[in-house]
């Protein structure tokens, strides 16, 4: 049975970012910068725009926060996009979610510029990814691609079974998963399906990205499959835990991400390859190579 290490990987992937940021300022004079609109005081979203722009800071990202009070009307935060959208030294733009109530998030993450989609959300994108023609691409799909693919675990036809269908994590990584080069066999499970442990039996690869803990058990694993835990939940003692049962679990997996340590590491990792591959596109400037080593080859045409 294999944990899968997304800490250290992330660690790899900043690390890579790190180098790649020094190319494109010393050969190109560039710094990439990353834009990051934060409206409301919800603290969970305070504390993750912090870690954003620590992790922008260790890997030399130029990194700029813009606050608004829970107010904030539709107009304000448009007006504030357009301009970034206009800002030749800003090549990604980050909306953090959720925004205050009353504000319609669809609307406002279409406002983004899709060339500085860092969270890679907007329509554009996440069309152009179902019509293989891939940009940028969600981080958390994206991550979990690059965690398989650095492990090599075999997914051209496997069956992935994916549960939850977001917009921002099971549908996407569904879309990447059936990419030319990927090849997996995608089935999609949610809140309605029944009985949810049929399906989840049948997967070679299961990702769960529920946001309940404890829902996918023991009895609900093939022997030997390769668990990729999304689910962030706390439990009564205030611990993070996923959506797995992660102790009987490892019992029957071939493979396992832990919560903490697991796909979250590796999404932040991944909002700083999109800046960068934002960065390169925009300016028209070639990836450099130690980007591409942690870029998911299927998105590299
Ligand atoms: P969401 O609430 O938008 O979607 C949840 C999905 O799970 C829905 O499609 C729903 O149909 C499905 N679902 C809910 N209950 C279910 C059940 N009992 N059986 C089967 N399906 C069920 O959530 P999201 O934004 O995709 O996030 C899902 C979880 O992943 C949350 O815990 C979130 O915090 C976490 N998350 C983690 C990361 C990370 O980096 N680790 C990133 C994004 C989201």
């Amino acid at each position: 049975m294999t944990v899968l290490d997304g800490a250290s990987l992330a660690k790899r992937v900043r690390s890579n970012v790190q180098d790649a940021v020094r190319e494109l300022q010393e050969v190109h004079g560039i710094m990439p910068r990353l834009d990051a609109l934060l409206a409301g005081e919800d603290p969970a979203s305070r504390v993750y725009v912090r870690k954003k722009r620590e992790d922008c800071d260790e890997v030399g990202i130029d990194s700029h926060l813009h606050t608004f009070p829970d107010t904030v009307t539709q107009q304000d935060l448009r007006s504030q996009i357009e301009t970034l959208n206009q800002t030749e030294a800003c090549d990604g733009i980050l909306v953090q979610l959720p925004l205050p109530e009353g504000l319609d998030e669809g609307r406002i993450l279409e406002a983004v510029d899709p060339t500085k989609d860092a969270d890679g959300f907007h329509p554009g994108n996440l069309g152009r990814l179902l019509s293989d023609r891939a940009g940028l691409t969600p981080a958390t799909p994206t991550g979990i691609l690059h965690l398989l693919e650095a492990y090599d675990v075999p997914l051209e036809g496997k069956h992935a079974v994916i549960v939850g269908r977001s917009n921002i994590v099971g549908k996407p990584l569904a879309a990447l998963f059936l990419q030319r080069g990927v090849d997996a066999t995608v089935t999609i499970a949610h809140s309605r399906t029944r009985p949810l442990e049929d399906v989840t039996r049948q997967a070679d690869v299961l990702v769960v990205a529920a946001g309940k803990r404890d829902l996918v058990t023991a009895d609900m694993v093939q022997e030997g499959a390769v668990v990729v835990d999304v689910g962030i939940n706390r439990d009564p003692d205030g611990n993070l835990t996923g959506d797995v049962a992660y102790d009987e679990v490892l019992d029957v997996a071939g493979a396992i991400t832990p919560v903490p340590g697991g796909v979250g590491p590796l999404t932040r990792a991944m909002l700083l390859v999109n800046v960068l591959r934002a960065c390169c596109a925009r300016r028209g400037v070639p990836v450099p190579d130690a980007l591409l080593d942690v870029v998911p080859a299927s998105l590299q045409g």
